[in-house]
């Protein structure tokens, strides 16, 4: 009986202390209490109970927990050992990593790595606003270059943007929107760039990569951030205006997604510039894959600086550094061209060879020579937050946007094609991932204007959304059918099909940003403690390591039990008592992401100290990992958007699918994280903790989720609100607008297709290209005139919607390269 009560009171105990983060001195009374309950029963006295050894063999733990909470102890017996230890297993953190680590800052990741998110942190992030000037703008210019852009011109005739719209772009100061208004460039915020962006890109992908890259990593961040007065004063301005076109060459043959390796060397010395003896650096560099490299006009470039002759000071090898370098320079070679995916955007090699350019070229002149790293790691945070997940997420609104129309124009069988459950599926998953990724594109970009780099939320939200773009791109040609892969002039979709691979690639090749920077570098940044163990024991001087170790391991202790204590409590009772900020219909979801939250921080935890250095070879585990980080980030953001839109009623049931899924996703990769450990006993121990009861999430249900399909098909509030920031015009010429023009008509001819349909069904009235099927609805008094009229108005748009454009031969033979590269050129 007396072991029975030990038992259950040792649990009980652990659990309040574990969920209270007791300090050691509380786990030692209690391992006290537990010690004297277990003797309490024995007879002989109180003096026999005392000195008998097991009473003594039962005080040891409490005696070691009351030694241990004595600080100076505590080092020498446990902190100074276990550095020794963890200093052998915790990953090492390489110069360049640690400056990509210190660039980034952390915010909402970090309350998810915590295990226990404040909900505050989250919904005060303010909600997506646009000052008017902004709105303007996108009302205004953005409107019109949209319409001035005809994507098959740029893609199929001109690989290149016509003339007037370069010229537009510029004037009206696209390319300098991140540039401050003292400068005269539009300095907007992060939110209106990723809007613009968006809906440029909505039009032409080339037209938006094309806006992107200046705002982005580039000349003009760089300048605003780090240039001289005079280099401000020299570039912003023209910048601004487009007077100057810039791009930023980073990527070599040999140094791609491991760019800090760069071959490109700058070396110090004097030399004629000018004609005079000028102190600066003799360049040489091999670049690929610039944007905007062949008709930029400003190069900023990253090499390697040395200094052998001490011309600048003691340091030889300084480190990567940044230049500025106009492309009429002597010995700039730039102005060819790549064709990545056949898209029209510019991009191409830069190179040069011992090109000398004096001191004042480069960015932030001499207090910044070896920063370079990390000067485009604190750009990247920023940038990599905006600009991809703005061309991810518009690129799967505008997917809906036409499909919705398309799948309901379409009809087959008698049928609008999006009724059928099998199209339903695709279409349904476009509603779903368009609210999920403008909700967490709209969310990073506050967190942006708000000062924010988040360095590990950029990566996951570039990862996910260009991902779901790749996805819900193929579905949308899919739901097409032969109509999205005959290419032509009305082609609304093959350009972004062909483009969703530029995208991964760039920034950062996709497997890469998943399996590496969002769970392996994303744990050392927004972990609580493990960054600071890491930087301890990197410590050179190791008594100070020693004391710094000794406090964050401490607290990584107790973390690590409240989350095992948490996991399991919150499994058992099916996270009914996590967190929630709101007290409404969505409170479970809250609920949910808080126990996903804990059991995440568990096994990150545990796969952290378990793989140690091993971590970033360790790609499936942590790429799941990942995934399982980035459900919850895009889970909650989902969940800001309902609260921040005013809790629309009509979204509540998506919002319900859409949490359905993530919770599914999170468990299964909790799933493959358990069966792939390298490790049994965690394995198994881990199962327990965070599923004790089995694993119950269910995906969103076919009937549910076939609901948005049949709503989403209608033009309306629902339709405009989750294809929110695309080009949307209603000129039946338009290459979109005619789907859009197709749609109203058709809905509005429901009701009169319903008797007409019924009369083919019955063999009143046949549809054959040699008769006229409404006249003869009409003859048979199936249809009045009327209704014959806004009948005939559907049957017109719905054909201008089906057709596909044909070519003379000769017209597409004129269209092939006409000059194939001289051989061995691209190897030269
Ligand atoms: C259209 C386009 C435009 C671009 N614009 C610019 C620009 O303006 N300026 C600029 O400097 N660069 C630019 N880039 C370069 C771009 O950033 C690089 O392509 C990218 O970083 C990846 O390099 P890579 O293509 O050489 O791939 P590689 O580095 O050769 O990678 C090959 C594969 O290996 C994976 N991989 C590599 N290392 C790891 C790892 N440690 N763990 C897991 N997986 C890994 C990658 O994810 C990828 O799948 C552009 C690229 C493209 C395609």
């Amino acid at each position: 009986m007396v072991a029975l009560a030990v038992i259950v009171i040792g649990i009980a105990g652990f659990f309040v202390l574990a969920m209270r983060r007791a300090p050691l001195w509380q786990w030692a009374v209690g391992a006290l209490i537990l010690a004297l309950i277990s003797r309490i029963s024995l007879d002989g006295g109180l003096w026999l109970v005392l000195l008998s050894p097991w009473t003594i063999v039962a005080l040891v733990p409490a005696i070691v927990l009351g030694l241990l909470s004595v600080t100076a102890i505590r080092r020498v017996l446990v902190a100074a050992p276990a550095y020794g230890l963890v200093k052998s297993i915790l990953p090492r953190v390489s110069r360049t990593e640690q400056e990509a680590l210190d660039a980034g800052t952390v915010g909402w990741d970090a309350e998810l790595f915590s295990g226990r998110p404040d909900w505050d942190k989250l919904l005060n992030i303010r909600k997506v606003t646009l000052t008017a000037e902004e709105q303007a703008f996108l009302d205004g210019p953005v409107n019109k270059v949209c319409s001035m852009i005809d994507d098959w011109d740029v893609r199929h005739n001109r690989a290149d943007l016509s003339p007037e719209v370069w010229a537009y772009l510029k004037e009206q100061g696209f390319l300098g929107m991140l540039i401050g208004k003292e400068w005269g460039g539009l300095g907007f915020s992060a939110q209106a760039q990723s809007q613009v962006v968006s809906k440029v890109a909505s039009r032409s992908v080339a037209a938006g990569i094309t806006v992107m890259v200046p705002n982005s990593l580039g000349p003009g961040e760089l300048l605003e951030k780090y240039g001289t007065p005079e280099q401000k004063e020299k570039y912003l301005a023209r910048l601004a205006k487009g007077q100057e076109v810039p791009c930023f060459a980073l990527t070599g043959p040999y140094a791609g997604s491991d760019a800090a390796s760069m071959r490109d060397v700058g070396v110090v010395t004097y030399d004629m510039y000018q004609g005079k003896k000028t102190l600066g650096v003799k360049v040489s560099w091999d670049k690929r894959y610039i944007t905007l490299a062949p008709v930029a006009s400003l190069v900023g470039l990253a090499f390697h600086l040395h200094d052998p002759d001490h011309l600048i000071g003691d340091t030889e090898n300084i480190g990567i550094t940044l230049a500025l370098i106009p492309a009429d320079f002597p010995g700039v070679e730039i102005g060819r061209r790549h064709y990545p995916a056949r898209a029209a955007f510019m991009n191409g090699p830069i190179k040069g060879r011992n090109v000398f350019i004096p001191m004042e070229f480069l960015i932030g002149g001499l207090d910044y020579v070896g920063q370079g790293w990390r000067m485009l790691m604190e750009c990247l945070s920023t940038g990599r937050a905006i600009s991809l997940p703005a061309i991810g997420t518009v690129s799967i609104k505008q997917s809906l946007r036409v499909t919705s129309a398309y799948a309901r124009i379409r009809r087959q069988f008698g049928i609008p094609v999006g009724i059928m459950e099998g199209v339903a599926e695709p279409l349904s998953r476009l509603v779903r991932s368009a609210y999920t990724y403008e909700a967490a594109r709209g969310l990073t970009a506050s967190m942006v204007d708000e000062g924010q780099k988040p360095a590990v939320v950029s990566a996951l939200l570039k990862y996910r959304t260009t991902e779901a773009m790749r996805d819900r791109v193929n579905d949308a040609l899919d739901i097409h059918g032969g109509r999205a892969v005959q290419d032509g002039p009305s082609n609304y979709l093959f350009s972004g099909y062909m483009t969703t691979p530029v995208a991964i690639t760039v920034e950062g090749a996709n497997i890469l940003t998943r399996t590496l920077i969002t769970f392996a570098q994303g744990a050392l940044r927004a972990h609580p403690y493990l960054y600071a163990e890491i930087a301890a024991a990197q410590d050179p001087d190791r008594r100070h390591g020693v004391a710094a170790f000794d406090e964050a391991f401490g607290g990584h202790v107790s973390f690590m039990l409240r989350n095992i204590a948490g996991s399991f409590l919150h499994a058992i009772s099916g996270g009914r008592f996590a967190s929630t900020p709101v007290q409404h219909e969505m409170a479970r979801w809250y609920r949910a992401i808080a126990r996903y939250s804990q059991s995440f921080a568990l096994v990150g935890d545990w796969t952290v100290a378990f793989l140690g250095g091993d971590l970033k070879r360790k790609q499936r585990l942590s790429g799941r990992m990942a995934d399982i980080l980035s459900d919850l980030y895009l889970l909650s953001a989902v969940l800001k958007r309902y609260e921040d839109e005013g809790r629309v009623r009509e979204d509540a049931p998506l919002i319900d699918a859409i949490a359905k899924d993530h919770l599914f996703a999170i468990e299964q990769s909790f799933a493959a994280v358990f069966a792939n450990f390298p490790n049994p006993f965690l394995s198994w121990l881990m199962g327990v903790l965070v599923f004790p009861l089995g694993r119950h999430q269910r995906p969103a249900s076919d009937r549910e989720t076939y609901r948005f399909a049949r709503s989403v098909m209608r033009p309306g509030v629902f339709r405009d609100r989750l294809t929110i920031g695309t080009y949307v015009t209603m000129d039946p010429k338009d290459v979109t607008g005619v789907l859009e023009d197709a749609l109203i008509k058709v809905t509005r001819a429901e009701e009169v297709e319903a008797k007409f349909v019924r009369a083919i069904k019955k063999g009143v009235v046949e549809r054959r290209l040699d008769r006229d099927a409404i006249t003869d609805a009409v003859d048979a008094k199936v249809l009045t005139e009327s209704e014959a009229a806004i009948l005939r108005l559907a049957d017109q748009a719905t054909d201008r919607v089906i057709k596909v454009d044909d070519f003379d031969p000769d017209e597409l033979a004129a269209k092939q390269l006409t000059r194939r590269p001289e051989p061995g050129r691209a190897a030269e």
